[in-house]
């Protein structure tokens, strides 16, 4: 048995077994990355697709994704990479690989690399290694994440990130615990931790009758406020995926209410996904 501690669930797993996110797994007492150097996709995005709207906006960032998730959400928009990822088709790439590419590209607007597409903490060492490499060659990075990472591994990480896209997917522990199977807390905490050193926006997916009320987006926006208020928020419109295919996509009125309420605590508020 070994205990991982790189996000809370802190999964004590059993030789041979896997943790909760189905990509680390116990081999001999050591801890292994399934997933290690093995990507989902590579794409050349504009950098307002992750999205981010206050980071070089205007340029292109090649986009890696590779498999595996360490929340469970009913709603999973990726669910063929991040959970039923059993008969993907991943490839390989070195680090020299994908800086090369990433250098060949600056010719196309590209300023580095996205870890993207699944949740980049459960390929934290191949994260880790790109982004390192990335600094030695001046080419920013970016994380678009779920937050659900320790603080240890979060603060040794935080001086290759340039960027960070956080996903909130709610300000209700009942929520993380019901719909996500994880807690609110850990995120909020990685929210203030890597807004303290660098750049940061927050996404929100607003699922109908689930995270819509506007008093809720009111604690929302005015916790990410006692943050910095300039932090750009992301409300983003839900599509039925995965296994919430019964609940009709956010009404554009909706995201326009929420858009104004959270607007009376922070100074930069879009709407996306319309
Ligand atoms: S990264 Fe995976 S194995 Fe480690 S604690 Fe989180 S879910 Fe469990």
């Amino acid at each position: 048995m070994i205990k991982c501690t790189l996000c809370p669930h802190r999964c004590s797993i059993e030789d041979g077994q896997s943790g909760f996110c189905g990509v680390r797994v116990n081999r001999n007492d050591m801890i292994v990355s399934t997933n290690h150097f093995r990507f989902s996709a590579i794409a050349l995005d504009p950098v307002e697709k992750k999205p981010f709207y206050h980071f070089h906006p205007g340029k292109m960032i090649l986009s890696l994704g590779s498999t595996g998730c360490n929340l469970a959400c009913s709603f999973c928009q990726n669910s063929e990479i991040s959970k039923e990822f059993g008969n993907v088709r991943t490839f390989s790439l070195s680090v020299d690989e994908i800086i090369e590419q990433a250098m060949l590209l600056k010719d196309e607007g590209n300023i580095g690399i996205a870890f993207t597409y699944n949740e980049p903490v459960v390929w934290y060492d191949t994260v880790m290694e790109i982004a390192k490499e990335c600094k030695n060659n001046g080419l920013e990075t970016a994380m678009v994440t779920n937050g659900y990472i320790e603080q240890e591994p979060l603060k040794e990480l935080m001086p290759f990130i340039d960027a960070w896209n956080i996903d909130l997917k709610a300000f209700s522990d009942e929520f993380y615990r019901t719909i996500v199977r994880g807690s609110l807390k850990p995120v909020l905490d990685t929210i203030r931790t890597t807004a303290s050193e660098s750049h940061v926006e927050i996404t929100t997916l607003v699922i109908p009758g689930l995270n819509d009320a506007d008093e809720e987006m009111d604690k929302e926006a005015s916790f990410i406020a006692s943050v910095d208020e300039n932090i750009p928020l992301h409300i983003s419109r839900f599509f039925p995926r995965y296994h919430l295919q019964n609940i009709l996509p956010t009404p554009v009125s909706t995201l326009d209410s929420l858009r104004r309420t959270a607007s009376r605590h922070l100074k930069n508020v879009y709407i996306g996904n319309v």
